[in-house]
């Protein structure tokens, strides 16, 4: 077994301290990387506070990972030893089902295997990036580009996903208006991957103080949702929204600001269930969808573009024990915009 030094949070709503554990041995398969960054994204916190219910402590959290190769088995044929690689949200799936077959392990009809707050094949829990090693199946792991500031790289693997496989599910482009609601990890890579594939980008905010930012991230306009003339400016104008919003909010409010046949896409999950007024939909034909990060074939795909058009997180590093001060920062809206 791998010793390994982690961050773990031993129950719901207890302070993350330092935990060490041990992972498996490098089997055929695996890769074996010694993490040098991880992201902080928002579904940390929802697990460690257990607000989605089903959480499994002790917890390390995690799945924003990239870092370097140091071990690889003897069956793996697409990682070398000294080269970069990522690790997202997964860490296995079923590898038969339909959605499987097709790319899309985050619908595994079995269920994915998270990269934390998971359980293996073999039925034990799954530890995830707040740690200094991880081992995983050379089929769950991406390749990274050495051209990009590696610790910007790591949050392209949820943040980045997540926001880059709705634009493509939706064909977002030139000739739409997308509205990006919330300026935070998600958020901010949705105006960045929007705005480069040629949408014109409106970010709609909380924070009147996210202004200056939105622009210079690539944004084309700016509504602060407190100011009822700016929103009416809006109303009934874009093609398509992506929610990035961690907490419950007035999902019709948004609905409004869609045009005729508009999609919003819902990518943030708040713990809190819903209401939709019938009426926002029906009378412009409206949808309200929903999209799950994304497969390793286009997140593999996500990084290989970000890699050619130099687009990477704005991060500001942090050390491990600062994890329980970022979390209060971030549900303040107070980061710029990954930690
Ligand atoms: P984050 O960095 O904390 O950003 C969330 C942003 O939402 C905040 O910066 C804030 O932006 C806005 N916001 C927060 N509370 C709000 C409220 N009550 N009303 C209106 N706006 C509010 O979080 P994140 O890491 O981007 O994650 C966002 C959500 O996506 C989380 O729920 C997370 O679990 C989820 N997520 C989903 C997937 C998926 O596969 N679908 C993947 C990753 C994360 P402003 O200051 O601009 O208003
Ligand atoms: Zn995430
Ligand atoms: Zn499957």
């Amino acid at each position: 077994m791998i010793p390994v030094k982690g961050y773990a949070a031993p129950q719901a709503k207890i302070p993350l301290g330092p935990f060490k554990f041990e992972r498996r041995e490098v089997g055929p398969h695996d890769v074996q990387i010694e993490i040098q960054y991880c992201g902080v994204c928002h579904s940390d916190i929802h697990q460690v506070r257990d607000e989605w219910g089903g959480s499994i402590f002790p917890m390390v959290p995690g799945h924003e990972i990239v870092g370097k190769i140091t071990k690889v088995g003897d069956h793996v044929t697409k990682f070398k030893v000294g080269g970069l690689a990522g690790v997202g949200c997964f860490v296995d799936s079923c590898r038969t089902c339909p959605s499987c077959l097709a790319g899309l392990e985050q619908y595994c009809d079995v269920g994915m295997i998270g990269t934390y707050n998971g359980r293996d094949k073999e039925g034990h829990p799954t530890y995830g990036g707040y740690s200094n090693q991880i081992v995983v199946d050379e089929n769950y792991v991406l390749h990274v580009s050495d051209k990009l500031p590696l610790a910007g790289v790591a949050p392209l693997l949820c943040a980045g996903i997540t926001t880059w496989s709705p634009l493509q599910e939706w064909k977002v482009g030139k000739g739409h208006k997308l509205g990006v609601v919330g300026l935070g990890g998600l958020g901010h890579m949705a105006v960045k991957l929007g705005a480069s594939l040629g949408a014109e980008v409106t970010v709609l905010s909380t924070s009147a103080t996210k202004k200056v930012d939105a622009e210079k991230l690539g944004a084309h306009h700016f509504v602060v949702t407190s100011d009822p003339e700016q929103v009416k400016a809006v109303q009934g104008t874009f093609d398509f929204i992506i929610n990035t919003i961690s907490a419950q909010h007035e999902y019709n409010f948004y609905l409004q600001l869609l045009k005729l046949d508009g999609t919003m896409i819902l990518v943030g999950v708040p713990p809190e269930a819903p209401q939709v007024s019938a009426f926002n939909l029906i009378m412009k034909r409206r949808r309200l969808a929903g999209s799950l990060i994304g497969g390793i074939k286009e997140t593999q795909e996500m990084l290989d573009y970000c890699a050619e058009h130099g687009i990477t997180s704005d991060v500001e590093v942090i050390n491990i024990d600062y994890i329980n001060e970022a979390y209060e920062r971030m549900i303040k809206g107070d980061v710029r915009y990954r930690l």
